[in-house]
């Protein structure tokens, strides 16, 4: 049975420069398709992929991702803002990769669009007052 998901990979430094993705085409013969890349400020490498082929070859990638030391996040994460304890600083306008949040010039407010969000994290740890969540 053929799948195609939607992860994110974090990669730690010592993983950064390795050709693991080219592993998952060759060792298991799976299709990727680069959603976002980008360097965190850890200097951790995160990468969004649509990985499609086989169930059983999918599965044993992934498997050989995770004891490679590759984090994985699936996007049926769901993170959302809690609006009582946003100060709308602006904080996670910069940190987050897809633009997912947006300063409104008349109310001078920092608006979240959901739908942007890749799940990623980043803004979880950036928010000052803790009010991004995510949910598993
Ligand atoms: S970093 Fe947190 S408090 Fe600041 S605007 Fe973003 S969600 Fe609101
Ligand atoms: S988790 Fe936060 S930083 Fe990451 S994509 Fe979603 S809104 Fe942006």
């Amino acid at each position: 049975m053929a799948v195609a998901k939607r992860i994110v990979l974090r990669f730690p430094r010592r993983l950064v420069e390795r050709p693991i993705i080219y592993r998952l085409v060759k060792d298991y013969d799976l299709e990727f398709n680069i959603l976002k890349a980008s360097i965190t400020p850890e200097e951790e490498g995160l990468l969004v992929l649509e990985l499609k082929g086989d169930q059983r070859e999918y599965d044993k990638g992934i498997n050989f991702l995770i004891k490679t030391g590759v984090k994985i996040q699936s996007l049926s994460q769901d993170v959302t803002r809690n609006e009582e304890r946003c100060t709308n600083c602006g904080a996670c306008i910069t940190v987050c990769p897809t633009g997912a949040f947006a300063l409104e010039s008349q109310t001078r407010r920092v608006i979240f669009d959901n739908e942007k969000c890749i799940a990623c994290g980043l803004c979880i740890k950036a928010c000052p007052p803790r009010a991004m969540e995510v949910h598993f």
